[in-house]
């Protein structure tokens, strides 16, 4: 079997471009004679490979000077710790729930401080973001968190909340450079770079430097954000190969026109599948319509049976994983940055033609 269209939420497509580049480089990599994987992260040739990635993801996202580039291993779960590690002085931070992800992470701050959940979509299923124009925000509070974009549910926040000046952190792991984004606006911005970057393992955690330096008593040297700071991601030996990958992501989506231009697709193929789901007799989206993914589009038959005949149909026709997350069932197509439009094209296609044979 040849490549299918994978539709999974993490880990989850990868440009061909950026696949084929890196397997002819596996066996000598420019001149090296050795792979990526084999190499000291303290040769110059991968001193290269970071410093380019780093580069090039502040040119992508327009990073200004003041804020710090991180390269950290462990994913999204390890930033549920540091996060509160890092930035819980006053003990005190506030949680947006529109998600499980959001859930564990207040949960993960609650060992910390008191981390409160100051709004919540969990009455309907997380199916919307709640109004965050004027939220009960603690004066003593060190951070407001936010799970941008929901990658279970398919919501993601259009409008940042209103933080009544402090600061926020958000968890951007499934709609990380997605479109353009105005770093100032955050304190932290970090994302697990399995969803929408690269290979599983790591975040790319964005900090506003006068942040990094105040971590809780007790913090392990690898969880504080200094020691990354400092050390330019490379205190101890970091995921060398992995963030080669997402550094070969990022000259790609350079090449693609940066963020305007993948907006601009990735825009263009939600609407193709949106606009299927609005008119269709069979399949509907639970998510409120002004709360709509980009990245993450879940749908349902509101018949188990039929949902399981249909994700086991897609898959034979060259359509995976697209079987919703365990915890909520259904289906959920993840459309990342490398899914090309033609692969939303003929899904949509698949989807039609599934509809019209079980209406028969
Ligand atoms: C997948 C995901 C996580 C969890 O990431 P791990 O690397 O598995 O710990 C956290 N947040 C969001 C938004 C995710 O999509």
């Amino acid at each position: 079997m040849g490549r299918v269209y994978n539709f999974s939420a993490g880990p989850a497509v990868l440009p061909e471009e950026v696949l084929k580049e890196a397997a002819d480089e596996m066996m000598d990599y420019k001149g090296t004679g050795v792979s990526v994987m084999e190499m000291s992260h303290r040769s110059q040739d991968f001193q290269n490979i970071i410093d380019e990635a780093e580069k090039d993801l502040r040119d992508l996202m327009n990073i200004p000077d003041n804020y710090k580039v991180l390269f950290i291993q462990g994913g999204g779960h390890v930033q549920f710790a540091m996060v509160p590690m890092n930035l819980m002085k006053n003990k005190v931070a506030d949680y947006i729930i529109t998600g499980q992800w959001a859930k564990k992470a207040c949960k993960e701050a609650q060992m910390y401080g008191t981390a409160k959940a100051i709004a919540s979509s969990e009455d309907k299923v997380f199916s919307y973001i709640p109004d965050c124009s004027d939220l009960p925000i603690d004066d003593d509070a060190d951070y407001v968190y936010i799970c941008q974009n929901n990658t279970i549910y398919g919501t993601v926040f259009h409008t940042l909340p209103n933080t009544k000046g402090k600061d926020l952190v958000a968890d951007v792991s499934s709609c990380f450079l997605s479109e353009p984004v105005d770093v100032s606006k955050y304190a932290i911005i970090w994302g697990g770079v399995q969803k929408n970057v690269g290979p599983a393992g790591m975040a790319i955690a964005i900090v506003r430097e006068d942040l990094i330096g105040e971590a809780l008593p007790g913090t392990p040297t690898m969880l504080k954000y200094s020691t990354y700071a400092e050390s330019g991601s490379l205190y101890n030996t970091p995921p060398c190969y992995t963030i080669y990958i997402c550094g070969k992501v990022f000259k790609w989506l350079k090449k693609m026109g940066g963020l305007e231009a993948m907006k601009a697709r990735n825009e263009q193929k939600a609407k193709i599948l949106y606009d299927f789901l609005d008119q269709s007799k069979m399949f509907s989206n639970p998510v409120r319509k002004e709360d709509r993914s980009m990245m993450n589009v879940t749908f349902v038959t509101g018949d188990k049976d039929l949902d399981a005949k249909f994700v086991a149909e897609a898959k034979a026709a060259g359509f995976i994983n697209l079987k919703g997350h365990r915890t909520v069932g259904g289906m959920r197509a993840s459309i990342y940055n490398a899914m090309p439009v033609e692969g939303v094209e003929k899904l949509v296609a698949f989807m039609k033609a599934f509809e019209e044979k079980e209406a028969k």
